[in-house]
C-alpha cells in the first residue's frame, strides 16, 4: 500500500499543523504499515519551539473562536463533517495503511468519528445557563457555562481518527481551542483531519496537530503548560496515571479514557446466536485491539459447550489478511511488541491449564498477524484474565451462578465496558446496578453512539465522551451574583 492512489493527495501531510501552517523541522521519523512493516513515509518531529508556538497560538485564537456566534461555530463544524464524509474513502485508505484495520472497519471509524462533529455542531446550540432563586431581595443569580480554554490531548493508535474527533468535536463546539498529539504510529490520519479542518474554515490556531516520536517530553509540555486549561487523554492506564499526576502541578481539568478488561457474560437463558454475534462483534473488531473488547468471556456451564462450538464455527470463518484485501476481517497487530505480548499471555494460559479450541499462533498472512483464537478453562489466576489482551483471543471461563459471575466480573481494577446476554429482565436490572463498569451492553456487543456517554469507572478513567456529558467536560460552570437590583 502506498498513498499514490488517493483521490485527494492533499490529505497526505508530513509535519505538524500549528496555527494554520504546516511546520517542518530538521528531524524526521518513519511511519510503517503494520501489514508488511514497510515504511509509508516520514513525518517531521515537532520541535520544542513549535510546541510552544502551538500553545501560544491556540491561546491567542481562543477568544475569537469563543466569541463567534454559536451559529457560526456550528456551521464551520458542519462543514468539517461534510468534508470528512466527502473524503471518507481516502481517509479510510490512510487509516488501513498506517493502522492495519480492515477497510470496512476503517470506513466505519471515519464515519463514526465524523458523527461526533455533526452531533456537537448541534449540541453547541444547547449550551444553556440558569437563572436561580435568590436568598435576598435585590439580588439576581445566574449560572453561565463557559469554555474551559486551551485543551491539549494525547491519543492512541487503535482508533487514529475517532479518538481525536470524540474530543475535538465537543471542545470546539464549546468554544475551546485544541491541540492533539496522535500516536507516532498513526500520525497520517490526524494530519489529514487537520488539512480538512483548514478547508472547512476552522480558523488558524483553533485545531492543531503536533507530531513526534518521543511522546514523553511532548506530553510533559502539554500537561504542565500554564496556558493550557484542560488535558484529555486516551490510552493505557499506566501512562494515564503518569499524565494525570503531571496535570496536578497546574491543577488542570482532565479527562482520562483508559484501559479496560471487559467481562462478557452469557447466562443460561441467553439466545445463543445473539450471544455469539455479540462475542464476535466485541472481541474480534480491530483484531481485538479496542479498549472495549470482551476480554473475559464468562459462559454458564449449561450452555458452555454449545456456545464454544458455535463460536468456533464463526471464528474459523474469519479471514486474516491485509486490510485492503477483499473479505479481510482481521488485520495485523500494530507492532512486534503487541504480538509478542499476546503470544506470552496465550503461552502462560496454556501452561497453566487453558485448552486451545482454535488458533493460538501467528498466521501465515505475515509477521504481525495473529490467528483468531479461542481458549477455554481460563481461570482468574492466569495473566490473560487480569491483563488487557489487545489481540484476537477469546478466553472463556465457565461459571455456575449469577452471584459468582458478578463477583468475578468485578474482580479487576478496570471498569470500562461490560456485556451480558440474558432474556431475564429482573436479572438485567440487577446487572445494571451491580456490574462496576461505565458501560453495559445487554444482548449487544457494539455500543458506541455519539449521543451516549462513553467512559469508565475505577482505573478505566474519568469523564465521558459523547452526548451532553461529553460537552460538559469542556465547559466551566460560572456563578454570577448581581446585587443592588432595584
Ligand atoms: P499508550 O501506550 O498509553 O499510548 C497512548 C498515547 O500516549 C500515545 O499517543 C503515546 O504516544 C502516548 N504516550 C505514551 N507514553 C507517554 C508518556 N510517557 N508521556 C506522554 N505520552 C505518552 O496506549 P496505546 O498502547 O497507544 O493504546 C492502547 C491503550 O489505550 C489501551 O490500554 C486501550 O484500552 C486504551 N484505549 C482506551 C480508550 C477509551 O476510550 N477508554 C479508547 C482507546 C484506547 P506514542 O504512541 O507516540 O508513543
Amino acid at each position: 500500500m502506498s498513498f499514490s492512489s488517493l483521490s485527494n493527495p492533499e490529505l497526505i501531510k508530513n509535519s505538524s499543523f500549528i496555527n494554520g501552517e504546516w511546520q517542518q523541522s530538521q528531524s524526521n521519523f518513519d511511519v510503517f504499515n503494520p501489514a508488511d512493516q514497510k515504511s509509508l513515509g516520514y513525518v517531521s518531529e515537532v520541535t520544542p519551539e513549535q510546541l510552544e508556538k502551538s500553545i501560544n497560538s491556540a491561546h491567542a485564537a481562543q477568544k475569537e473562536w469563543r466569541d463567534k456566534t454559536v451559529d457560526e461555530r456550528s456551521a464551520i463544524l458542519r462543514k468539517w463533517y461534510d468534508l470528512i464524509l466527502a473524503n471518507q474513502n481516502d481517509l479510510a485508505s490512510i487509516m488501513t495503511a498506517e493502522q492495519g484495520k480492515p477497510r470496512k472497519e476503517a470506513l466505519g471509524e471515519v464515519v463514526y468519528g465524523a458523527k461526533y462533529i455533526e452531533w456537537y455542531a448541534e449540541e453547541a446550540k444547547r449550551i444553556n445557563g440558569d437563572y436561580l432563586p435568590v436568598n435576598q431581595n435585590g439580588r439576581r443569580a445566574l449560572v453561565l457555562r463557559r469554555p474551559v480554554g486551551v485543551v491539549t490531548s494525547i491519543t492512541p493508535w487503535n482508533f487514529p481518527g475517532a479518538m481525536i474527533l470524540r474530543k475535538a468535536a465537543p471542545a470546539l463546539a464549546a468554544g475551546c481551542t485544541f491541540i492533539v498529539k496522535p500516536s507516532e504510529l498513526t500520525p497520517y490520519s490526524a494530519l489529514a483531519l487537520a488539512q480538512l479542518s483548514a478547508e472547512a474554515g476552522i480558523p488558524a490556531g483553533v485545531f492543531n496537530v503536533v507530531v513526534g516520536s518521543n511522546a514523553q517530553p511532548i506530553g510533559e509540555v502539554l500537561t504542565t503548560h500554564p496556558k493550557v486549561s484542560k488535558f484529555s487523554f486516551t490510552g493505557s492506564t499506566q501512562v494515564g496515571k503518569k499524565l494525570l499526576s503531571q496535570c496536578a502541578s497546574t491543577v488542570k481539568k482532565t479527562s482520562m479514557e483508559l484501559g479496560g478488561n471487559a467481562p462478557f457474560i452469557a447466562f443460561e437463558d441467553a439466545d445463543l446466536d445473539v450471544a455469539v454475534k455479540g462475542a464476535m462483534g466485541s472481541k474480534f473488531r480491530n483484531a481485538g485491539q479496542t479498549c472495549v473488547c470482551a476480554n473475559r468471556l464468562f459462559v454458564h456451564r449449561d450452555i458452555h459447550d454449545e456456545f464454544v462450538a458455535k463460536l468456533k464455527t464463526k471464528v474459523e470463518e474469519l479471514k486474516v489478511g491485509e486490510g485492503n484485501q477483499e473479505g479481510t476481517n482481521v488485520g495485523p497487530l500494530i507492532d512486534e511488541k503487541a504480538i509478542a505480548k499476546v503470544e506470552q499471555l496465550v503461552a502462560q494460559a496454556i501452561e497453566t491449564g487453558a485448552q486451545i479450541i482454535t488458533g493460538a499462533g501467528r498466521s501465515e498472512a505475515g509477521q504481525q498477524f495473529y490467528l483468531p483464537t479461542i481458549l477455554t478453562d481460563v481461570t482468574p489466576e492466569m495473566d490473560i484474565f487480569n491483563s488487557e489482551i489487545f489481540g484476537p483471543v477469546a478466553s472463556i471461563i465457565s461459571f455456575e451462578s449469577e452471584e459468582e459471575v458478578i463477583k468475578l466480573a468485578n474482580q479487576t481494577e478496570y471498569g470500562l465496558c461490560s456485556y451480558a446476554f440474558t432474556q431475564n429482565m429482573n436479572r438485567v436490572f440487577r446487572l445494571t446496578e451491580q456490574l462496576e463498569f461505565g458501560m453495559l451492553g445487554i444482548n449487544e456487543g457494539v455500543l458506541s453512539n455519539p449521543a451516549a456517554p462513553f467512559g469508565g469507572v475505577k482505573e478505566s478513567g474519568m469523564g465521558r465522551e459523547g452526548g451532553r456529558w461529553g460537552i460538559d467536560d469542556y465547559l466551566e460552570t460560572k456563578y454570577v451574583c448581581i446585587g443592588d437590583v432595584k
